[in-house]
């Protein structure tokens, strides 16, 4: 139950008194205007330091030039098994196994490498669904990956669109749509969120529907790991990937985090293309010929732990465990259901939220589509001591990340626009 909310600084103050997490800014790094902290709801495209990370990427520095290459096997974290000290957290946020997850390169590197796994098309079976208006990498990749088999994107890709005078989409027409494609459908790939209108889509209803057409479904969860708790075991998710910079706070360009689910992980016949840090490791420095796959989700794995580009990654993904997924999205559904109410009182600037309405279809972000002069709005904010991002055409998306955002920062920000506009 949402609480009955007030237009107020000492409302905004009185929710953070109440707040469990409202410590936990006290973790991170801001950046500074005029000699404050800047008020960031940009978490949704590179996520804050945690104070943390300084020390941490000290401790690897120091490992490295005390033990050389003996810190594989030796030092606080010995690096061989870097992947492994993040599973536990990694399986906790995504609601998977263990066995399940793994980190390796980056995203779009990783979508490339499972789908190599997952599509598997034929004369009859290749189509591939995708939201209309997905992240340009995601459509790069997936336009790539038809090319690479010989296929016509504008015959194998499906993109699903809005209706008519609508911003979104609803279950039912994607659900439909699968239906429809039945058994020419080969995948569908979609964001968990689509990153511009922020809308988080029903991944089970959405997975369900595929298997019934004997399709994969395959999930960019870049703006939904660390934002809402997933459960991709039960729901039957074939896979997922995600970046860990946005909600992770992992640092720009961190290593990345994938799921497969257990029925494909344990299996060492699935397809893949493969390197040394995926082999069985018993058999790994026998240097041997043939390729022996893990029988888990690091099967996939290719090269050698990228310590220093998961250093961060480690240190913020033990911030969150404190902080409790589930704890932070009861937050985050409150701040989002605030800023929202806030910026429904201000009736100076013409501007239409695109997010959905409803919690169970959005995550921390708010899409804010202005018809005018949306640069000169983002710009004030900015000038403000605002950092939001702006989206042609005209869109301004604005993300209290729960961790380290507070309601007074919702209040602020609000303030300002009703004072500028
Ligand atoms: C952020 C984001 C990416 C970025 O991919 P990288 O390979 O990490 O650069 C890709 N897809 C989506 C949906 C994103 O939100």
């Amino acid at each position: 139950m949402l609480p009955h909310f007030e237009a107020s600084l000492d409302f905004a103050q009185q929710l953070d008194k109440l707040d469990p997490l409202s410590d936990f800014k006290n973790q991170f790094h801001f950046p500074q205007h005029k000699g404050q902290s800047a008020i960031y709801f940009c978490g949704n495209s590179l996520g804050l330091q945690p104070k943390s990370v300084a020390t941490a990427v000290e401790t690897e520095l120091t490992t490295w030039k005390e033990l050389a290459v003996g810190g594989y096997f030796n030092g606080p974290n010995p690096w061989l098994h870097y992947q492994e000290y993040l599973k536990p957290s990694l399986a906790k946020l995504v609601g998977a196994k263990e066995i399940e997850v793994s980190a390796m390169n980056a995203l779009t590197v990783n979508l490339h490498l499972l789908m190599l796994s997952f599509y598997r098309p034929t004369k009859d079976r290749f189509k591939i669904i995708m939201e209309a208006g997905a992240f340009p990498s995601d459509q790069y990749a997936v336009e790539t990956l038809v090319k690479h088999f010989g296929l016509n994107p504008s015959e194998a890709i499906i993109e699903i669109a809005p209706l008519e005078g609508k911003k979104t989409l609803s279950t039912d027409q994607i659900v439909n749509t699968i239906e429809e494609l039945g058994d020419t459908l080969s995948m569908v790939l979609f964001g968990g969120i689509n990153y511009y209108t922020g809308q988080f889509f029903d991944l089970k209803a959405i997975t369900h529907a595929t298997h019934k057409v004997g399709a994969i479904a395959g999930f960019d969860l870049a703006h939904v790991t660390g934002n809402i708790p997933l459960s991709l075991h039960e729901w039957e998710v074939d896979f997922a990937a995600w970046c860990s910079y946005k909600y992770l706070n992992a640092g720009p360009g961190a290593v990345g985090g994938f799921f497969i689910h257990e029925k494909h992980a344990v299996n060492p016949t699935i397809p893949r293309l493969a390197g040394w840090w995926g082999n069985d490791e018993k058999e790994r420095f026998k240097m041997e010929k043939g390729f022996i796959p893990k029988t888990n989700a690091s099967g996939w794995n290719i090269s050698t732990a990228q310590v220093f580009n998961m250093v961060g990654l480690k240190a913020s993904l033990s911030i969150i465990e404190l902080a409790d997924i589930n704890r932070i999205r009861e937050k985050s559904i409150v701040l989002t259901a605030y800023l929202a109410f806030l910026l429904n009182q201000l009736d100076r600037i013409s501007f239409e939220i695109i997010t959905p309405e409803d919690k169970d279809q959005r995550g921390a972000q708010l899409s804010l589509y202005f018809k005018e002069r949306a640069k000169e709005i983002h710009q004030k904010l900015i000038d403000n001591g605002v950092i939001v991002d702006y989206r042609e055409p005209g869109v301004i998306r604005v993300a209290p990340a729960p961790l380290y955002c507070s309601f007074e920062d919702v209040f602020k920000f609000y303030e300002i626009l009703k004072t500028n506009f």
